[in-house]
């Protein structure tokens, strides 16, 4: 199975074959809250882009940005800093008195047409392909992860893959959503 996120077609070059995924950029904040108990604090979205989630004991994260053309460039960058401080200082005025514990970075593999590439590669059976699930693969990993090991095991999928087949043309389904 391959599943290099937004390197993935550095690892198919010698193959011949590609997709259309780039890397899009994400920074976002890490706030730690001192004494107060942040593990029950709700998922805050609806904000626009962005949004805020709380770790236990007294974690806040916020954040991310969407930096579609950042390519492999994983700097910490004034303007995305700005960004994520403005909507977390937005949405929850409060955190202004939080230590800044760290602010990481990321590179989501963004597909051309926002939907993951999930299936076998014509010309190579014995190769899945799982990629390009840019800002919800955390959410729709654990899922893709299942249909890859089935394709992989010979097993029956319940899902239909036409919409996610690796070898679609994604500018047939431009994506407005990045
Ligand atoms: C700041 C930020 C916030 C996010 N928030 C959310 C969220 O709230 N909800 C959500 O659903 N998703 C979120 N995402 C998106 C999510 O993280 C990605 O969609 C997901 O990580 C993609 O998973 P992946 O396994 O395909 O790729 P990756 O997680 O990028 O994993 C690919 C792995 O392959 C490795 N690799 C690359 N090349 C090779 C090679 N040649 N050999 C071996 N290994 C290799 C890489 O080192 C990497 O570990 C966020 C992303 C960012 C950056």
């Amino acid at each position: 199975m391959i599943a290099t996120g937004a390197w993935t077609n550095a690892l198919l070059a010698p193959i011949g074959f590609s997709v259309a995924v780039e890397p899009q950029r994400g920074q976002i904040l890490h706030i730690d809250m001192g004494e107060t108990d942040t593990s029950r604090w709700p998922i805050l979205g609806g904000t626009g882009e962005q949004y805020m989630l709380t770790f236990g004991p007294n974690r806040v994260v916020s954040g991310a940005t969407r930096e579609t053309g950042s390519g492999f460039d994983v700097r910490l960058t004034v303007g995305g800093l700005q960004s994520v401080f403005n909507h977390a200082m937005r949405v929850a005025p409060g955190v202004a008195q939080g230590t800044v514990k760290e602010i990481r970075i990321g590179l989501r593999p963004l597909s051309a047409d926002g939907l993951p590439y999930l299936g076998r590669i014509p010309g190579h059976d014995d190769l899945v392909l799982a990629t390009g699930h840019g800002p919800s693969g955390l959410q729709l990993g654990p899922y893709s992860g299942l249909v890859a090991a089935q394709l992989l095991l010979g097993e029956p999928v319940r899902s239909d893959l036409a919409p996610f087949a690796v070898d679609r043309d994604p500018h047939q389904n431009a994506y407005s959503g990045h």
